[in-house]
């Protein structure tokens, strides 16, 4: 079976310097982009499931349909529930299965924070899953919840240290000057916080808001202890766009095969892309021994 847990996934990466690409999947086509794009780079990958994929679709059907898809795979597959807000979402995805859920209380204040946290990490600990958790609020627009710049602060060391400390947490996401979505003007990333951050914490941190990152940033960002990398607006604009290079050819292409086959084939580059970029292409190979 392919499927690795999240914490043996990310300390692999951690300890061999690079970083595992987590790509949200919205439909059946999205998800064999990822799994095409991890097997012709031989990498260990991680297929993310958010929030507006489980109201539009739900938790369990893109569970079945993830697992029904990568169980023949022979790369490491991870499945990540990502920005849960609700405990009872969080519990209920471990209950089906996923290796690795992220709970993510960012809005609440840091006590209820760090004590649900707590709990998640507990009951996905006991079962080899991996957990995430983040501490200091992310910009941008993600599943409707928008937080405005001057609210997305860059988390501090302090806070940083607390929150693991309270919750033993297995990766933490951070706020270090990205935000969810498309930037008007390109991000500049806080790494000196970054580095100190890592260094306190020594464990993997998560770089949230990956799309439309410069390159070197994400490579500077991967030296400095970013172990995993959320991508999800770049590979939308993929697929989209492939499915309007169909349909602007000829609006009467009424084959979903052929206007969705396209948008799977564009949204596949951009993945092998990102894996070549955050170093983990040729790294399935550390889990064949
Ligand atoms: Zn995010």
């Amino acid at each position: 079976m392919p499927f690795i847990s999240g914490t043996t996934m990310l300390k692999n990466a951690w300890d061999n310097g690079y970083a595992v690409g987590a790509f949200s999947a919205h439909n059946a086509e999205s998800i064999q982009a990822i799994l095409w794009a991890a097997e012709a780079e031989q990498a260990p990958v991680m297929i993310q499931v958010g929030q507006r994929v489980i109201h539009y679709m739900g938790l369990e059907p893109m569970k079945v349909m993830i697992d029904t898809f990568a169980q023949n795979t022979n790369i490491p597959v991870c499945i990540h529930l990502d920005h849960s807000r609700q405990y009872n979402q969080t519990m209920k995805a471990i209950q089906l299965g996923f290796q690795s859920v992220m709970f993510d209380g960012s809005s609440l204040p840091f006590e209820d924070n760090a004590s649900i946290t707590r709990k998640v990490v507990e009951a996905a600990r006991a079962l080899g899953i991996g957990s995430e958790g983040e501490i200091g609020k992310i910009g941008g627009t993600e599943d409707d919840i928008t937080v405005d710049e001057e609210d997305a602060m860059i988390t501090s060391v302090e806070d940083a240290v607390r929150f693991v400390q309270e919750t033993d947490v297995d990766y933490l996401a951070v706020s270090i000057g990205t935000a969810h979505g498309i930037y008007k003007n390109p991000p500049k990333l806080a790494f000196a916080r970054l580095q100190e951050i890592a260094e306190a914490v020594k464990r993997p941190i998560v770089l949230h808001g990956g799309s439309d990152v410069p390159d070197e940033q994400i490579t500077k960002a991967i030296s400095l202890g970013i172990s995993k990398i959320n991508v999800d607006t770049e590979l939308r604009q993929s697929f989209t766009q492939g499915m309007l290079d169909v349909l602007l050819k000829d609006r009467e292409e009424y084959h979903l095969a052929v206007s969705l086959g396209r948008g799977r084939e564009v949204m596949q580059a951009k993945v092998q892309e990102k894996i070549r970029l955050f170093g983990s292409s040729g790294k399935a190979r550390d889990y064949h021994n």
